[in-house]
């Protein structure tokens, strides 16, 4: 994606694989090499991309639904982010009200942060601090 200059995509891929090698690792213990794994990415992250802003949405949930079995999170016998026959358990909220937004410093999910901001003229990105100018987006 870097070689595309896709940067916001590379960020998206390279936090990806972080989440997937930190679950591999955490899954079993034949995966706990991975966690070095994840340590180089997090260099690579450190290295090539500038700083970030992230964000946290805080939420109210009335409705989780467990993803192996479909009943309310929290009254069957399945855990988020275990493996259950090769497949990871996690958690869909159904019915979420948006609260707020915060800036944070270590994100649940890196993938939620700043992409651009508006700026004289247009819309600056955060990773190539390039303008979008407002005419280019009619
Ligand atoms: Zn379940």
């Amino acid at each position: 994606m870097l070689k595309q200059e896709k940067p916001d995509a590379a960020w998206d891929h390279l936090v990806d694989a972080q989440m997937e090698a930190t679950r591999a690792a955490k899954a079993h213990d034949c995966f706990r090499h991975l966690e070095h794994c994840y340590h180089r990415l997090e260099m690579i992250e450190k290295i090539v991309f500038p700083p970030q802003v992230f964000v946290s949405g805080g939420v109210i949930v009335y409705k989780q639904e467990c993803s192996i079995c479909g009943e309310d999170y929290g009254e069957c016998e399945h855990f988020a982010g275990k493996p259950y026959m090769g497949e990871f358990c996690y958690v869909t909220v159904k019915d979420v009200h948006s609260d707020h937004l915060s800036f944070v410093e270590n994100p649940a999910d890196k993938r939620c942060r700043v992409t651009s901001f508006n700026t004289n003229g247009g819309s600056r990105n955060w990773m190539t601090w390039t303008i979008e100018k407002d005419d280019e987006n009619i």
